[in-house]
């Protein structure tokens, strides 16, 4: 079996930007499972499903098709056939999506999609439960962290990047908000394995945090 690297942590701590550079590098395939939770947060909204009810969101996942591209540019997120990669990061999605995460039998029906994907290793995937959850047999397992000040800066700098209008302290208090939301459900909460290695990327670049994961997975 190849190596699998699962990497969790809080909105903002760059999991997604390093999980991506560290699978080029070891030439695994990269798997964005917030994208997941995005893909059918965003396809709910846009048919008008009732997002607290459970039922109809668990039967929407099971019968909607999420691709990832995982090539090396490896941001592509497809539902159905159409492409979200730019819808699935709007304001709208992320404020809502934590409602969906929330829900065990969604959970499980994105979980199974994950470990399919992770089956035969040779993947680096990053989101929230990878480590405790999802891949618990990961051979590297990374907690990323940093300050919410900092969290909050990187989100804005993409938001500005995506063209949007965003407000710093307004993001601030989003990321906040979905942390604690996503740390206080009762379903695979938020939360290191007990053998994650904790690394706090504030004021690291991230080249720094890349080459320390990969130090991680040729060791
Ligand atoms: O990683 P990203 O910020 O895109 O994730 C969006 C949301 O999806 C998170 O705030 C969380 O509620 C949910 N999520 C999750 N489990 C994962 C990945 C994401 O609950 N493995």
């Amino acid at each position: 079996k190849q190596l699998s690297v699962a990497i969790d942590g809080p909105a903002g701590a760059g999991k997604s930007t390093v999980a991506r550079q560290v699978a080029k590098q070891l030439g695994l395939i990269y798997v964005d499972t917030g994208a997941m939770y995005r893909a059918i947060t965003w396809k709910a909204l846009t048919h008008g499903v009732d997002l607290t009810h459970e039922e109809t969101v668990t039967q929407m996942a099971q019968r909607t098709d999420i691709r990832l591209s995982t090539d090396i540019k490896g941001s592509d997120v497809w539902v159905d056939g159409t492409t979200v990669t730019e819808e699935i990061r709007s304001p709208e999605v992320t404020a809502h999506v934590s409602t969906i995460a929330g829900q065990s039998k969604v959970r499980e029906v994105l979980v199974d999609k994950q470990r399919e994907m992770g089956r035969k290793g040779g993947v680096v995937m990053d989101g929230r439960d990878i480590g405790t959850h999802v891949l618990p047999d990961a051979e590297v397992k990374v907690f990323l962290t940093a300050s919410i000040e900092e969290r909050a800066r990187r989100r804005y700098q993409e938001m500005i990047r995506r063209g949007y209008e965003v407000d710093l302290e307004e993001l601030k208090e989003e990321i906040g908000l979905r942390d604690e939301k996503d740390k206080n459900r009762e379903h695979s909460p938020l939360r290191p394995a007990e053998d994650a290695i904790h690394l706090d990327t504030t004021g690291l670049s991230i080249d720094d945090v890349i080459s320390r994961i990969l130090h991680l997975c040729r060791t």
